[in-house]
């Protein structure tokens, strides 16, 4: 690369985002040291964007020049810079934090592009890139790609990782120790089962059942102690009898999804009655919050995934307001449900569907794992040859270090891990019957593996009355194929 230049035509980029860590820095902070920035290096702005990156997570479907279409993070501000840099209409770039900036690799590609062809520079404010000169260019790559790479796919197999701890009955590991069992999860506490069987008991009681707030009472005024030392409440021991580890079931998400490794306390019936009778007296709400699509709905207006929730018509999934949703969105769930299951049944009758999720449960997430390990740990040792060699700022090298080393840790831990069980187990007998049999989490693990950015909900038509319409429910992105 020659030496640029000294801009004097340059853009200052700003960015509005919902980053709680960059809302500090507001943007007229960002353009105050911008400003200074420019001054140290003798730039001269001509121009100030505003990004509006509040929805940087939030990607669009686009039509690309193929004719095809992608998601795509759409950032109008950055790419309105990115045309006048490379029209020559403006000669250099300062962002607040360009690997933020360019945190997709595809946007870094581009200004890589427009910084080489047209000889600008483009800097950052804070944070380590530059884009100035050879090794500033190739360490942003560097930079770019650690911070993408495979961060999607990282999260959904730590995701995945709990989901077979779970489906193998072990406890998920972490929290509170939970009433009758020890800190492990994996042993009964004697006493304290003793006692979950006494408030069964007296829950079930046919002559007298007692209230949650009187076994709490009870047990307050003979002075037994509960697991964390505080008080008793109808809430706790409400909590303790209806949790399924109670009876021996492993839950992930809130959803049972099979027999726990641990022995039970209160035998299967004896727990479901329990839950039966509680909800019944609350009205219904303990239970069914959790349902199976929640992850994969999402709301065709505002963007927001859809909750499951519990109204006063039953079971829906809602963009819930209380979780920052839009509201205007919601769906019974058991007509999401059926929906969905009834095309998931039909994908699975088609043979490249069938191939591909083959392909899948067999492929070894293991070796996969491996290889990226060794991927990462290549990438550690670049780093450390480009800081010896002065390529780099020991800063640089820290921040580089840190971001691999996280990921170095997730993929140690993962390494122990096995082939997606839920997979292998669907396609190992009939396919049809398997996904009825697959738990909760395990239909909703399939569906994301079909389809990993879910359905769209649209809104309900309300001059079609109350009938559901199936057309409502919409793919976000084409079938992984
Ligand atoms: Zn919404």
């Amino acid at each position: 690369m020659k030496a640029h230049t000294t801009p004097k035509r340059a853009i200052l980029l700003v960015r509005i985002s919902d980053d709680k860590a960059e809302e500090a820095r507001g943007v007229g902070r960002q353009e105050a040291d911008g400003r200074r920035k420019a001054a140290d290096l003798g730039w001269t702005i001509a121009e100030v964007i505003t990004e509006n990156d509040t929805s940087a997570f939030k990607r669009r479907r686009v039509h690309l020049p193929d004719g095809s279409t992608a998601l795509r993070t759409i950032r109008p501000g950055f790419r309105s810079a990115l045309d006048k840099l490379s029209s020559g209409a403006r000669d250099g770039l300062i962002a607040d934090d360009l690997d933020r900036v360019a945190r997709d690799p595809r946007d870094l590609e581009d200004l890589i592009d427009v910084v080489e062809q047209q000889n600008v520079p483009a800097i950052a404010t804070t944070g380590s890139m530059r884009l100035d000169n050879d090794a500033g260019v190739t360490m942003a790559r560097i930079m770019c790609s650690i911070a993408n790479k495979s961060s999607r796919d990282t999260s959904r197999r730590v995701a995945r990782k709990h989901m077979e701890l779970a489906e193998e009955g072990k406890p998920g590991g972490g929290g509170f120790r939970g009433y009758g069992f020890t800190r492990s999860g994996m042993d009964v506490i004697a006493q304290e089962a003793g006692v979950i069987r006494w408030m069964a008991e007296r829950i079930l009681d046919p002559r007298d059942p007692w209230t949650l707030n009187r076994i709490a009472a009870d047990l307050e005024r003979r002075g037994v102690p509960s697991a964390t030392g505080a008080k008793w409440s109808g809430r706790s021991v409400r909590s303790i009898v209806t949790k399924p580890s109670v009876a021996g079931l492993r839950t992930h998400k809130g959803e049972v999804v099979g027999p726990a490794v641990w022995s039970a306390i209160l035998d299967r019936h004896t727990w479901e009655q329990v839950c039966a009778v509680l909800a019944g007296r609350a009205g219904n709400t303990d239970l069914t919050l959790k349902r199976w699509l929640t992850g994969a709905l999402w709301c065709s207006l505002c963007g927001h995934p859809l909750t499951g929730w519990q109204g006063n018509h039953g079971p829906r999934y809602w963009c819930a307001t209380p979780l920052d949703g839009c509201g205007k969105i919601a769906v019974k769930a058991g007509r999401a449900e059926s929906e969905v299951s009834l095309r998931i049944v039909v994908l699975l009758t088609r043979q490249d569907i069938l191939k591909r999720l083959t392909a899948i449960a067999t492929t070894n997430v293991t070796e996969d794992v491996r290889h990226e390990l060794a991927e990462d740990e290549a990438q550690l040792k670049q780093l450390a040859g480009m800081w010896a060699r002065k390529e780099l700022s020991f800063a640089e090298y820290r921040e580089a270090r840190t971001i691999i080393e996280e990921r170095l840790k997730e993929s140690r831990a993962l390494v122990q891990s096995s082939a997606p069980r839920v997979l292998r187990s669907l396609l190992a007998g009939d396919v049809h019957k398997g996904w009825e049999k697959l738990p909760p989490a395990g239909k909703r693990e399939v569906v994301l593996t079909l389809l990993p950015d879910g359905y769209e909900v649209g809104p309900h038509d309300r001059s079609r009355g109350n009938v559901f319409d199936p057309g409502r429910i919409r793919p976000r992105i084409t079938l992984v194929a």
